[in-house]
């Protein structure tokens, strides 16, 4: 695997590790410096990576496993039960900071006038990713704040954690050929 950072990449810019509350070997869990609601974070892979197309099989099942549990940990912290998890793939989809990157956004009811609306507002959160270095939403000081919260929730769960095993055996379903 191939670890190059990009110049002008805001997510290979070292100190984005500042923002980190969990990590797997290859994938990196950090907090969106420009929140579209409290909890959004992003899993972006610790290395220049644009497409989850190049993905190999075992890093794809890494960065699904691990986003599962960054969720898990989000969810705890803001004490909610929904979520968002979104990748814009492609500038046609939207992709503007070219990093794969995974958005996870906790959800409760009420947060936005209608739960569709957190999509048109990714747009305006990826601008100010890439402006952020100049321009921060939120202060160092709101940072370091949400930041504490989570990686304290991120240990807990991590010595209390336990698999639980499927109750039933799954069903399954017969092959499509
Ligand atoms: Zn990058």
């Amino acid at each position: 695997m191939e670890n190059k950072r990009v110049e002008n990449c805001p997510f290979c810019y070292p100190p984005i590790t500042e923002t980190g509350f969990a990590e797997s070997e290859n994938f990196l869990a950090i907090y969106n410096v420009a929140p579209i609601l409290p909890g959004h974070s992003l899993v972006i892979p610790k290395w220049h990576l644009e497409s989850l197309l190049a993905l190999t099989d075992s890093e794809l099942a890494e960065m699904m496993l691990f986003s599962r549990s960054t969720v898990k940990i989000l969810l705890e912290t803001f004490g909610v039960g929904a979520f968002n998890w979104t990748i814009q793939e492609g500038e046609a989809a939207g992709q503007s900071v070219r990093h794969l990157h995974l958005h996870l956004i906790p959800r409760e009811f009420g947060d936005l006038p209608r739960p569709g609306d957190w999509y048109p507002r990714l747009r305006t959160s990826e601008e100010e990713i890439i402006d952020s270095q100049s321009r921060p939403r939120l202060t160092p000081a709101e940072m370091q704040s949400v930041l504490r919260k989570i990686r304290e929730t991120a240990a807990k769960m991590k010595t209390t954690s336990t698999s639980i095993p499927p109750k039933s055996p799954r069903p399954v379903l017969g092959s499509l050929e």
